[in-house]
């Protein structure tokens, strides 16, 4: 059963608000009126950021004001003067910081729609490219569907109709519909924007369901798939349909080194293994046209591409993507020729101690 994301962390940031707001009342009431304290108001608004919406943000920094103005009538001792003057230069800058976090934070929100966007147009090409293998794999389930539905007819038919037989083929219809319908299924998860959900999965059986997807373009090409998983790697916390993308795209990417390449046998080997005690390893690697050392410096650079079609996005969103994930991405010339293109990923905490 899939976990969620621990909270704690930020549960500690509304209670760090409201205590660090008070200590600074406090020390602000009781010194004298010359010591500018509540300048600190400012270190209250920026952890106010990491905890609440911008309406809660601007509340903190409403309340840190309505503070500073307090300690000014409560405090017993000092100049009222410099007291008015330390007061007024709190204040600006408390709405000066409150004004520019939340631009920040908001520039911030920006970028990540930005990114998720542009994510979604890579998987939507990415997708794009694999039209035709989706087309096949639809089409098998249907067309032995309808091989088992005259066989179906035709032992319905006979004298006497063999009921038995008849209730098979009906199973093997059954069969082949959940299949196709399966296939189809993955693919709308794939297409559709998702916002990002992470949770606990085993990395194997979420490569192999996307492998499913990429099998019959292997097929077509004359490639040799392999997996050379292993068995006993601890859960990772992830979002299920933006590791898939990384894959697609590293396998999408293998295929078309292998084409473009020369006579060599095609192989793809896609393999996990543990990388320490900390992380999962997935590696794609091939027998295609490989990496110059220049060319390996750039792959993950935006926009950098070699291909007639290409637009060079694919392996910069999928290092941003690991990198969300505290994992990394990196690429292999291999001796003799192809690539190896590798990923880590976080494991589990719990598994790890
Ligand atoms: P695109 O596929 O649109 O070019 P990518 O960011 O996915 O964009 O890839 C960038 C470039 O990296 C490719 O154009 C190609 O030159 C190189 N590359 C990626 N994968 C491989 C591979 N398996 N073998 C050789 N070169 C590769």
């Amino acid at each position: 059963m899939p976990l969620v994301l621990p909270k704690a962390p930020l549960a500690v940031l509304p209670v760090a608000v409201v205590v660090l707001a008070l200590g600074i009342f406090v020390v602000d009431t009781v010194t004298e009126l010359e010591v500018a304290v509540a300048v600190f108001y400012v270190a209250v608004v920026l952890v106010a950021i990491g905890a609440f919406r911008r309406r809660g943000v601007i509340l903190v920094s409403v309340g840190c004001m309505a503070l500073t103005v307090l300690s000014y009538f409560l405090t017993p001792v000092g100049a009222p003067r410099s007291g008015l003057i330390n007061s007024l230069i709190s204040l600006a800058a408390i709405g000066v910081t409150t004004y520019l976090a939340l631009k920040i934070a908001s520039a911030e929100v920006a970028m990540h729609e930005a990114r998720a966007q542009l994510a979604h147009i890579a998987r939507v090409m990415t997708l794009g490219e694999l039209t035709a293998s989706i087309a096949h794999e639809v089409n098998q389930p249907l067309a032995a569907v309808v091989t088992s539905g005259n066989a179906c007819l035709r032992w319905l038919a006979a004298e006497p109709p063999n009921v038995e037989k008849a209730q098979q083929a009906v199973g093997r219809i059954i069969a082949d519909a959940n299949r196709a319908s399966e296939v189809i299924g993955r693919v709308r998860r794939l297409a559709r924007p998702a916002p990002l959900r992470k949770e606990w999965l085993n990395v194997n059986e979420t490569i192999q369901e996307i492998l499913a997807l990429a099998m019959s373009e292997a097929e077509g090409g004359d490639i040799t798939l392999k997996t050379e998983f292993a068995d006993d790697l601890p859960p990772v916390l992830m979002d299920r349909i933006q590791v898939q993308q990384v894959v697609l795209n590293l396998v999408v990417n293998a295929i078309e080194a292998m084409a473009a390449g020369g006579g060599q046998a095609r192989s793809l080997t896609i393999s996990t293994a543990r990388d320490g005690p900390k992380a999962v390893r997935v590696s794609v690697a091939d027998t295609g046209v490989g990496l110059e050392p220049a060319a390996l410096a750039h792959v993950f650079d935006a926009f950098y591409t070699t291909k007639k079609e290409g637009m060079g996005i694919g392996l910069a969103i999928s290092r941003s993507i690991i990198e969300d994930h505290g994992g990394r991405i990196w690429a292999t010339a291999q001796q003799g020729g192809g690539a190896v293109f590798a990923f880590t990923l976080p494991t589990s905490r719990a598994e790890v101690s």
